[in-house]
């Protein structure tokens, strides 16, 4: 099957008892058991499973070509349960640019717990390959990473962690399944933020966890998933599902759109520089062109004037919103270095697009505008 059946169908039965075609939604936290105490349908408690939980989670294994996921509240919950199934003492290799939730959890949290990280340039594989060390579990990768948009060699770096005895997990949140297979470019996990392009209307919550293969470190992912609790909703469930029917039409549409914003904003004399792996002067062009099926909805631009330019360009445009996160229909604006705060190496100028799905003339037209008021002054 291709990625547009699959994202389509997967999870997907026609409900036997009623003909319903659209997938019923379970709130019921508890099931019955059998007059000899068996769970014959295989639920027991909403914690442990329910039927819309394992429906997307069938579908999101089939979308990565995996053979089990397991679903969370967040993104965030999925990358605390794969660290928490580490041991104390572990050491896991992460890039410096991991998303910024990422790196909180792993520099207080899990530093806190005992976990070891060594941060580096997951761009070059041999700063990946000096930090690998005896007791390393995990290479964490991130591509393309917030927000310049590097862009990581997969296949380079699980081989890496392979030859060292550590797993690859790949967040392949701003890719998606659509343009980028980590598993079958050699990782071993993918961690998603179904909060953005999976659930794609800026109305859910949530993350994954999808494993090539099943056992090993994933059991206990698993294990944690019930024992710790960190689930969605079966309505969360249902509604990152429903987004994912149009997921590959929607990735088409943000990367055409995203990649029209970028040539313009490039070619623009109040812009020092665009980040976008679509544009052959990103450093990642050519590994990106390899690895994925497209370059994403995702781009940042560095206006010139600084930090007070670039807000008061956000503030003139009027099609994109000025808010955090990505993934939606709209397209948003973000001044990236002031949501990171102090210490953030995000350069103060830029403005993070994540573009939607409205017509790119009129994304264009508005930052035009926004842009040349901006130069009249
Ligand atoms: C948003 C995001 C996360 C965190 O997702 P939550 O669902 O908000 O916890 C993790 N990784 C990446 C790349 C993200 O963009």
């Amino acid at each position: 099957m291709r990625i547009e059946t699959i994202a389509v169908h997967a999870g997907h039965a026609v409900d036997p008892g009623t003909g319903a075609v659209t997938p019923a939604i379970h709130p019921s936290t508890t099931y019955e058991r059998a007059p000899d105490g068996t769970y014959p349908r295989g639920y027991l408690y909403s914690r442990n499973d329910n039927p819309n939980r394992s429906a997307l989670e069938a579908c999101l294994a089939a979308l990565e070509g995996g053979a089990a996921a397991a679903a969370f509240a967040s993104a965030s919950a999925a990358t605390s349960a794969v660290l928490l199934a580490l041991r104390p003492g572990d050491h896991v290799v992460a890039p410096a640019d991991a998303y910024h939730g990422t790196l909180r959890l792993l520099r207080e949290t899990f530093a806190a717990w005992g976990l070891q990280t060594t941060f580096v340039d997951m761009t070059a594989p041999e700063a990946v390959a000096g930090a690998l060390r005896p007791g390393t579990r995990l290479v964490w990768v991130e591509t393309p990473s917030n927000p310049l948009w590097k862009v990581a060699d997969i296949a380079r770096l699980a081989a890496l962690a392979r030859d060292a005895g550590a797993l690859c997990v790949c967040d392949n949140t701003t890719a998606t399944p659509i343009l980028q297979s980590p598993l079958r470019l050699g990782a071993d996990l993918v961690v998603h933020a179904t909060t953005k392009y999976l659930g794609g209307h800026g109305d859910v919550m949530g993350g994954a966890v999808v494993a090539r293969e099943p056992g090993g470190l994933f059991d206990r992912v698993r294990a944690l998933q019930a024992a710790g609790g960190a689930v969605p909703s079966p309505f969360d469930c249902w509604l990152v599902l429903r987004g994912v029917r149009t997921l590959p039409w929607r990735m088409r549409a943000h990367s055409a759109n995203a990649q029209r914003v970028a040539d313009f904003l490039a070619g623009h004399a109040g812009v020092e520089a665009v980040h976008y792996p679509g544009l052959a002067t990103h450093p990642g062009h050519d590994v990106a062109r390899r690895q994925m099926a497209g370059f994403g909805g995702m781009l940042s631009v560095q206006v010139r004037g600084g930090a007070a330019a670039a807000m008061a360009v956000a503030a003139r445009l009027r099609v994109f919103t000025r808010a955090t996160s990505f993934g939606g229909t709209e397209s948003l604006v973000e001044h990236r270095a002031s949501i990171e705060g102090p210490g953030t190496r995000t350069p103060e100028n830029l403005l993070r697009l994540s573009v939607g799905l409205e017509n790119a003339d009129d994304l264009i037209e508005d930052l035009a505008r926004a842009l040349a008021e901006g130069t009249e002054r």
